[in-house]
């Protein structure tokens, strides 16, 4: 066998040779098969018992929903519209009815008139707007990413894959929000096709109205990628875009709306159906996975039952965690208005090192965070970002409340503020993680038990 040379490879070389010796190690392809599965093992203690998982676009699924993963209709082949005219495949009685009982949990939950839910992710939820409502050459805007912006809306995603001009909209970093003064300027001179809000960074609701008032007078539409806030909005607990006025709201099942990684597309117009659905189907997806539409379904009636208390916790718990580091000498953004309305907290941790160096000490203390960027980062500094990102959502689910939030932003202040050694730090995380391994807001456990609800 020729040995790839590490030049070509976008992976970092040192990981794929150790993997390369491990299989060159094993007497037997079954061998190789159990190397995969204790690689998942070790991921699933660690991650799955022994962390604090604090990524903000991460959430632990129900039993019932992950189980649904696992099931025989994963392996049938479903592509195009539900129902038989629309199929190329015989055989999709029940397939059908598992994709309708999806497309109809999705327009209540998201009190909607119609739902994709064919797509692998939101970005190409984003991608497929950007080819249903564009031509290359037309004018979008959208936010650069040092206020939060996500690749599938700018040059180097979709959008921009697509040939679409991307006008900034401006941002203001005091305010973590849209600059409107500024946007009623430039707008009308740029009279963008479509205006894009959402961002992975996210901490306060934007002028959804506003705009796609301004936009309407230009025949312009307001997108909204709630990648992140879809559980959210599902719960009544953030603005709701498509009420607002946005004609389009993508979003990711696996983030707040704690179902399997998806993509979803929901809007109201009918006019919007053909195109959108004419570029999921066959542009975009062929099979589309019946075992992951199943679980989405699962999930979205979860959010039906417990959308609201679950999404509330969510951000009550953000807003505690953000206060408790603030008070332990972590700067957090947003502080003048309540540091955030969402499940993430952004700290400016450049006197800390920046936001990769903490990141990774933070995971040697079994604290698991993201770098990321700030408003006065520059794109380039990708790689080096100033901040650091944290969400409630799986702290949420295992039944933690703001008591447990204090004692987060302790262990985070020891490790960044003190110097204490990270693995000291690990062993008394792991200790009180070990009383937290149920998942709450599900079918089979309910509300998390009261003792946890006390402020
Ligand atoms: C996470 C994210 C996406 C991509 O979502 P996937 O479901 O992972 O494809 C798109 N847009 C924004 C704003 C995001 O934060």
């Amino acid at each position: 066998m020729v040995a790839p040379s590490a030049t070509q490879e976008a992976h970092d070389p040192a990981i794929l040779a150790t993997a390369r010796a491990l299989l060159d190690a094993c007497a037997s392809p079954r061998e190789m098969a159990e190397q995969v599965v204790a690689a998942v093992q070790r991921n699933e203690q660690w991650r799955g018992r022994a962390c604090i998982n604090l990524l903000a676009p991460e959430a632990p699924t129900s039993p019932l929903v992950r189980s649904l993963l696992a099931t025989e209709v994963g392996t049938r082949a479903a592509e195009g519209h539900i129902g038989a005219m629309n199929r190329w495949f015989a055989g999709t009685r029940y397939i059908d009815e598992i994709e309708a009982l999806c497309v109809e949990l999705l327009k209540q939950v998201f009190r909607c008139r119609y739902a994709d839910h064919r797509l692998m992710g939101s970005m190409l939820g984003n991608l497929a707007v950007y080819h249903a409502f564009a031509e290359p050459g037309d004018t979008i805007m959208s936010v650069a990413q040092p206020f939060g912006g996500h690749s599938s809306n700018r040059p180097n995603g979709p959008a921009g894959v697509r040939g679409l001009r991307i006008v900034d909209i401006p941002f203001d970093p005091v305010e973590l929000t849209v600059d409107l003064e500024r946007f009623r300027r430039l707008a009308p001179q740029v009279r963008p096709k479509l205006v894009v809000l959402g961002l992975s960074m996210t901490l306060f609701p934007y002028p959804v109205r506003e705009m796609a008032e301004l936009a309407a007078n230009w025949g312009g539409k307001v997108i909204f990628d709630g990648a992140h806030q879809a559980g959210l909005i599902a719960g009544g607990q953030f603005q709701d875009p498509l009420a607002e006025g946005a004609a389009v709201l993508t979003g990711s099942a696996g983030k707040t709306f704690s179902g399997p990684q998806s993509g979803m597309l929901l809007w109201n117009d009918p006019e919007l159906t053909r195109p959108l659905t004419d570029t999921v189907f066959p542009v975009l997806v062929a099979t589309h996975q019946v075992n992951r539409v199943a679980a989405l379904a699962v999930a979205a009636a979860e959010m039906l039952a417990f959308g609201e208390p679950y999404m509330a916790r969510i951000v009550a718990n953000a807003q505690a965690l953000a206060a408790a580091l603030d008070a332990r000498g972590i700067p957090v953004l947003g502080k003048t208005k309540g540091y955030t309305r969402t499940q993430q907290v952004i700290a400016d941790v450049r006197t800390f090192g920046g936001g990769l160096a903490v990141a990774q000490r933070l995971a040697e203390a079994n604290l698991i965070t993201n770098k990321n960027l700030l408003p006065d980062d520059q794109p380039a500094d990708w790689d080096r970002p100033s901040g650091l990102r944290m969400g409630t959502i799986e702290v949420t689910r295992l039944g933690m409340g703001p008591t447990e939030m204090a004692q987060i932003a302790d262990w985070m202040a020891r490790v960044l503020v003190e110097g204490d050694d990270p693995r000291v730090v690990a062993a008394e995380v792991e200790a009180f993680r070990e009383g937290f391994q149920t998942l709450y807001y599900t079918f089979e456990e309910g509300l998390p038990p009261a003792s946890n609800e006390r402020a």
